[in-house]
């Protein structure tokens, strides 16, 4: 998808030059708008577990976001301005973008002053004058401020912008990006971006995508990077301080390049190159890498999880100081996994997680199976074994968290990222491939990030392209699966059985995985037994 409806605002003039692609998404819940009659754009995208978390009315295209860091102290707040180019979805009298930072210099709206209010994560514009319908337009947000935290495993919020010895990062999925800048910040709108940094000099600079530019002015310079293929803000990574870049050339036409404390580079030098197999092993079997480059960013940090930011999965050093090959082996296997099930192919709502966390896990599981580090990876000697205690422990794991395709609620993150949704989802793909085989399976596969790639997509287009690929109807057998409050049988194995839910099962489950800790972006070992 290349967009080349490019509208001429005097800001937007200078910004719509860089608009490489352009997504639609539909207007937003609440009472429909009028279409003609300018109305208040709703501050919630329509997301059952995030009732606020986007926004309506419009529909980001880009994001060109500049950031100013003005000491190379890695707790050091941000200065940016954003500059969003959107087209809406209904007249507008007034919009909301999500913000949790610390402050808003000031608004402007094609150019003209904004009056704009701060609601809670909401920031309320009432631009000048009111926008049409299907029209294009510009706001920005100049001088808004964040601070980054000291990141803590067991407290979510302190991971969205946190600060280690060497410098900075971020990690915004699901629902976090907006702490650090304002955004349209849910999955179903993606966009492409543009990022400036204007750094001290000797400081290292990184965001996803390519570095197009890095220009030094005396003691300050300035780094440029494009993410042309659309991203959801909540994979956003603005990383700032004593990094460096380990360039490990090619695979095919995707540019290899990891991002580790300068400190701690003989350390991950060797390790992490890994990725050029994991890169041809998923291209094997899914099809072409959607991005231009792909790496990992190690941090010196207790985070806890793994997270997939686009073309840079993030990992804290405890994955490989902590566990062993066969554990951050396969994870990073995983992370990579998501650059197509979740990063190419966002979900189109957070209840759709298992469509990201199913697929990366069951290319995680099946890679560990392959390379004998599934003992390591999920405490059982081969995938078939696995699956059938996941299956035994089936009904109880919808019971504790919710049906795979409907988590019970996101009171904590873990409750939507829980277990049921990683191994409860790459359930659903095994009995997916029992169901219908293993060349039909590869096709749907295959078809999904085809077809999807650059979108958001549901667990509705998945049922009905899995039936189209296969030429099987699939609507009921995926339905039972994926939102069915007990396991349904699994094809070809008349013998597996489901353990009975019993307050005690449930007791001893919700034990298990609460004990493990929060780590699931990347699968740690949870006992299901
Ligand atoms: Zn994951």
């Amino acid at each position: 998808m290349t967009g080349n409806h490019q509208p001429r605002f005097g800001v937007g003039a200078v910004i719509a030059t860089t608009v490489f692609a352009l997504v639609s998404v539909p207007a937003a819940v609440g009472a429909p708008a009028h279409p003609h009659h300018p109305s208040p754009g709703a501050a919630g995208i329509g997301d059952r577990l995030y009732p606020t978390l986007g926004n309506g009315g419009y529909d980001a295209k880009h994001y060109d976001l500049r950031l100013r860091y003005a000491t190379s102290a890695p707790m050091q707040g941000i200065d940016g301005t954003v500059t969003m180019v959107a087209r809406s979805t209904q007249a507008l009298s007034r919009f909301d973008l999500d913000f949790a930072g610390a402050s808003v210099g000031s608004v402007q709206v094609n150019g003209h002053s904004a009056f704009f209010r701060r609601t809670g994560e909401e920031l309320v514009i009432t631009p000048a004058h009111p926008i049409r319908r299907r029209q294009w337009f510009v706001v920005q947000v100049r001088h808004f401020t964040a601070k980054p935290t000291k990141p803590n495993g067991d407290d979510f919020a302190t991971t969205a912008f946190f600060y280690t010895r060497d410098g900075s990062a971020t990690a915004g999925q699901p629902n976090q990006s907006h702490y650090v800048f304002p955004s349209n910040d849910h999955p179903r709108d993606k966009a492409s971006f543009s990022f400036r940094f204007d750094v001290p000099t000797g400081e290292t600079a990184i965001a996803n995508g390519l570095l197009t530019s890095k220009r030094r002015y005396g003691s300050r310079t300035i780094w440029r990077y494009v993410q042309r293929q659309p991203m959801a803000t909540e994979l956003t990574q603005l990383a700032v301080g004593r990094y460096t870049v380990i360039r490990r050339g090619s695979v095919g036409r995707i540019r290899v390049r990891d991002v580790v404390p300068t400190r701690l580079v003989a350390d991950y030098r060797n390790t992490l190159s890994v990725e050029r197999q994991h890169l041809r092993w998923m291209q094997h079997r899914v099809g072409a890498y959607p991005f231009a480059s792909y790496g990992t960013i190690v941090v010196y940090a207790p985070l806890g999880f793994a997270l997939e930011t686009q073309t840079l999965s993030l990992f804290d050093t405890t994955w490989f100081t902590s566990y062993p090959r066969g554990v951050w082996d396969p994870v990073m296997l995983h992370e990579l996994a998501h650059h197509w099930f979740g990063d190419s192919v966002a979900p189109w709502s957070w209840s759709d997680v298992w469509l990201n966390e199913g697929h990366a896990s069951w290319y995680e599981l099946t890679y560990a199976d392959q390379k004998g580090y599934l003992q390591d990876d999920a405490g059982d000697p081969d995938l078939e074994t696995l699956m059938r205690d996941v299956y035994a422990a089936g009904d109880r794991l919808r019971a504790d968290f919710g049906p795979v395709g409907r988590p019970l609620d996101s009171t904590s993150v873990w409750d939507v990222f829980n277990p049921n949704v990683y191994y409860g989802g790459a359930l659903v793909l095994f009995a997916l491939r029992q169901q219908v085989g293993d060349a039909a399976f590869q096709r749907i596969e295959r078809a999904w990030v085809h077809r999807y790639a650059g979108r958001s997509a549901s667990t509705v287009d998945f049922i009905r392209l899995a039936s189209q690929v296969s030429g099987q109807q699939l609507h009921r057998f995926l339905t039972r699966w994926v939102y069915g409050t007990t396991t349904p049988p699994m094809p070809g194995h008349p013998d597996w059985t489901v353990d009975p839910v019993t307050p005690g099962s449930l007791a001893a489950l919700s034990h298990a995985t609460q004990s493990l800790g929060p780590s699931t972006m990347g699968l740690r070992p949870f006992r299901l037994r």
